[in-house]
């Protein structure tokens, strides 16, 4: 019984791990020529300045959308590039697009904004990052403080001296610099302080949570006090709900990103979104400032 017991349990687990394996293996290979062919794409999320409303900033999230294996989010296959090298590419290629879209739009007389890049921990350790960001800006003809790059937590804790080295250059360059994920990587505010960082993203965990759970509302509200204190732009990720923005709102938060706002979208799309603004109709909806 008890080795039958045992050998449910193989089969329990077996497929189920033999699975990962297979997609892994899948992932890896396709990866290697995805770029080539053309498969990688980049959306667009709008952040919104939670006290005018207005379209402040625009995050580029990459998708991999694969013949057969259909639409691929990052959370599947950025580990891999990461582990295999490819994303040394990959990340030149999307630095690269989004510079170029951002200008696309600037010249098609949209309103100048900021896109936001995410980095991975192999291209934040990469020597060459801060020239790569000068050739992007120089082929695109984007102004530098048009990019601004996301980095982590866990990025600026190990080797903390290189980190605010690559920080210090990245600034020097004329790029923002935000800390994506803020309240999950155990860094403090006074030690982020070491570095030139314009902006905290506050992780979408303690978004999704705060109207429900007093702890991490209250750790929301310090945050961007404390925050502000040590000059810090403040974005929240992950609003979902009216609710939520109305919070952030009346607790000063700089600026809101999540689906509540818009999901992200075709670079179409996002223009047709700013247009509308342009226009005087509030492309987002802004929390309704008259509540109780
Ligand atoms: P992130 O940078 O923190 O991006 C936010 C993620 O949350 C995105 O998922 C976005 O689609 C999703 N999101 C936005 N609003 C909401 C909301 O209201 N609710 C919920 N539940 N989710 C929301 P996505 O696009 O799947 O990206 C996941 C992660 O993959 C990103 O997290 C980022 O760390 C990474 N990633 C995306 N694009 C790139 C890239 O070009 N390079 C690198 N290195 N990493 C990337
Ligand atoms: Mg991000
Ligand atoms: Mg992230
Ligand atoms: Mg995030």
């Amino acid at each position: 019984r008890a080795k039958e017991g045992g050998r449910n349990q193989v089969q329990f687990y077996e497929p189920a791990m033999h699975a990962r394996i297979v997609e892994r293996a899948a992932i890896e290979n396709e990866l290697r020529g995805a770029l080539a062919r053309g498969e990688m794409f980049l959306v667009y999320q709008p952040k919104m300045n939670v006290a005018t409303g207005e379209i402040s900033g625009v995050e580029a999230l990459l998708r991999w959308q694969h013949p057969t294996m259909g639409l691929i989010p990052p959370g599947r296959f950025i580990g891999v590039a990461e582990e295999t090298g490819l994303i040394v590419a990959l990340g030149r290629w999307v630095i690269r697009t989004a510079c170029a879209q951002n200008k696309a739009w600037q010249d098609a007389g949209l309103k100048p904004l900021r896109v936001a890049v995410n980095v991975s921990a192999r291209q934040f350790r990469d020597k060459g990052l801060a020239d790569e960001v000068v050739e992007a800006l120089r082929s695109t003809g984007l102004q530098a403080q048009h990019l601004e790059l996301e980095l982590t937590e866990s990025m600026m804790m190990q080797n903390a001296d290189e980190a605010v080295a690559t920080v210090q250059r990245l600034k020097k360059v004329g790029v923002g610099v935000s800390i994506d994920d803020f309240g999950t990587g155990y860094s403090s505010l006074a030690y982020l302080k070491l570095f030139p960082i314009d902006y905290l993203k506050i992780d979408q965990s303690f978004v999704r949570d705060m109207l429900g759970d007093p702890t991490v509302a209250a750790i929301v509200r310090s945050v961007i006090s404390l925050g502000h204190s040590l000059d810090f732009r403040i974005i929240a990720e992950g609003v979902e709900s009216e609710g939520q923005l109305a919070y952030l709102q009346r607790y000063n938060c700089d600026e809101a990103q999540g689906f509540h706002l818009s999901k992200p979208i075709t670079p179409e799309a996002f223009a047709a979104l700013l247009q509308q603004e342009q226009s005087r109709q509030p492309a987002l909806r802004p929390a309704n400032e008259t509540r109780g």
